[in-house]
């Protein structure tokens, strides 16, 4: 049986120590404790320890008293009966905002599939105007789905599903790699139970085999940095997250030949200077693959990821993969936009701050309602748009441009103005002149020639991935139809 996280255990990995800060979250507890008093799980287990597992890991996470607080009394008004006007007066508005925002919608309203879609809709307008609230329901996801195997069979996949195609993503977005892992840990056994099996089957060999090859490599980059006068370095090893595999492996035609990374060795060096001081030395000992190093430091991902990633031939037949990145870099990947809670109890996401443009898809998202009405047009458009794979480009002049992946030119035109979407003729990508219907791949350099004549046709809709860019041409070929009448 799962232990409730206790009072304790939460305010001592509290960021903050402040009186006021520890007695709120002492007050939303035994708020939260009484009001689900005598409610229970699937599990059997008494429901207040699900409440007590979404504050303790907002806690870790380095979120601020009230954003515990909220975490601690999320369920309250959806499951135990209490009302949001009760929640404002004990606790203020802030709170009370925060637990309305991932409140799912009452269950009269709208039912089945339609329910999940409103819901959805409406946790993204809440998260739109406190970002807070998705990182109180990606906390309350994880526990959810740690505990999925006492949930009714015919409810662990469609939750499983949901969580890997759209909170382990969000969670992707916002960078949270540490959240998102385990998301996906959790999730996938359920989700693909099949094909989860025989990941196991073909992992169970290997699997000890790397292990101590990692931990012989990772000795030994030890030495060979200290001997170089590096001494303050730290790290891990680890074979590959199966749910991160499973999907390489789709990409590789299920050959786990072609997997490059599958064991890792992370080291985390002072400085930035440092990390290309030890990739040097790495080199230097151990031979490395071929076209594998890739600078995420100068060219971080999408998500603001950065890291030296070199693969490196072990010397006795195996291959590892070894990341390379600062102390900060390494926070910033594993607790991602949290980690700016730090600093302050909540982001604006207003304003043309860099943060701010970075979490622009944020907005964009909580404005798709007003354009899709049909519920499974608007989950389709989650996906592809927001939460599929994506690749990032560049401008001429630099500037990143982050789109789904099978993104053409005419959506990235799309995706710096629709003026220059409406009258694209040609596009240059890496210095070579390139059709329309080309797809695009991450990294590429993406040059739009515009012509005044150019106009979208009905092939364009062939040609593009984003709602956007569709959108767009739609609208265009449209009014050109009635212009003509
Ligand atoms: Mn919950």
């Amino acid at each position: 049986m799962e232990r409730v996280k206790t009072l304790e255990e939460i305010t001592s990995i509290m960021r903050s120590k402040e009186p006021e800060h520890i007695s709120l979250v002492q007050k939303a507890y035994d708020f939260a404790e009484r009001a689900h008093h005598g409610q229970k799980r699937y599990s059997g287990d008494p429901y207040f320890i699900h409440v007590a597992a979404v504050g303790y890991t907002l806690a870790e996470m380095g979120m601020g008293a009230t954003t515990i607080s909220a975490g601690l009394l999320h369920d309250v008004v959806e499951d135990a009966n209490v009302s949001a006007e009760d929640i404002e007066k004990e606790f203020g508005e802030e709170i009370c905002i925060l637990v309305d925002g991932v409140t799912k919608l009452g269950k009269l309203k709208y039912r089945g599939v339609e329910r999940h879609v409103e819901s959805l809709r409406k946790l993204f307008v809440s998260t739109a105007k406190d970002l807070r609230v998705i990182i109180i329901k990606l906390a309350d996801r994880l526990h959810n789905v740690s505990t999925l195997k006492y949930v009714p069979k015919e409810k662990q996949q469609r939750i499983a599903l949901e969580t890997l195609e759209i909170y382990a993503p969000i969670a992707n977005r916002l960078s949270i790699g540490k959240i998102k892992g385990k998301l996906e840990d959790y999730a996938f056994p359920f989700a693909y139970p099949e094909e989860y099996e025989k990941l196991q089957e073909l992992l169970k060999e290997r699997t000890r085999e790397n292990e101590k090859r990692l931990e012989k490599t990772y000795r030994g980059i030890q030495v060979e940095l200290a001997k170089n006068g590096m001494i303050n370095v730290h790290g891990e090893f680890r074979i590959k997250r199966m749910y991160s595999l499973y999907k390489k492996l789709l990409e590789r035609k299920m050959d786990i030949s072609k997997i490059y990374d599958l064991s890792a060795i992370r080291v985390i060096v002072p400085t930035l200077s440092d990390c290309y001081r030890a990739l040097g030395i790495i080199h230097s000992v151990w031979r490395p693959l071929p076209g594998r190093i890739k600078d995420y430091i100068a060219f971080p991902k999408p998500n603001g990821y950065q890291s030296l990633h070199t693969t490196i031939f072990t010397g006795d037949g195996g291959i590892i993969e070894v990341q390379l990145r600062t102390e900060e870099m390494d926070r910033d990947a594993s607790l991602g936009i949290a980690a700016h809670f730090a600093y302050k109890e909540n982001i604006p996401l207003e304003g043309d701050g860099k943060l701010a443009r970075k979490l622009d898809w944020v907005k964009q998202i909580s404005q798709l309602q007003q354009s899709i009405s049909a519920s499974g047009e608007y989950l389709e458009n989650l996906k592809v748009d927001f939460f599929g794979d994506r690749i990032f480009l560049f401008t001429p002049l630099g500037d990143v441009v982050d789109l789904p992946v099978d993104s053409s030119p005419i959506d990235f035109a799309y995706a710096i103005h629709s003026d220059i979407g409406d009258h694209v003729s040609g596009a240059n990508i890496n210095g070579k002149f390139l059709s329309l219907d080309t797809k695009l791949h991450n990294g590429d350099i993406v040059e739009i020639i515009t012509k005044k004549s150019a106009h979208p046709s009905n092939k364009w809709l062939a040609y593009t991935k984003t709602t956007f860019a569709k959108k767009s041409v739609r609208s265009f070929l449209q009014k050109e139809a009635e212009s003509k009448k």
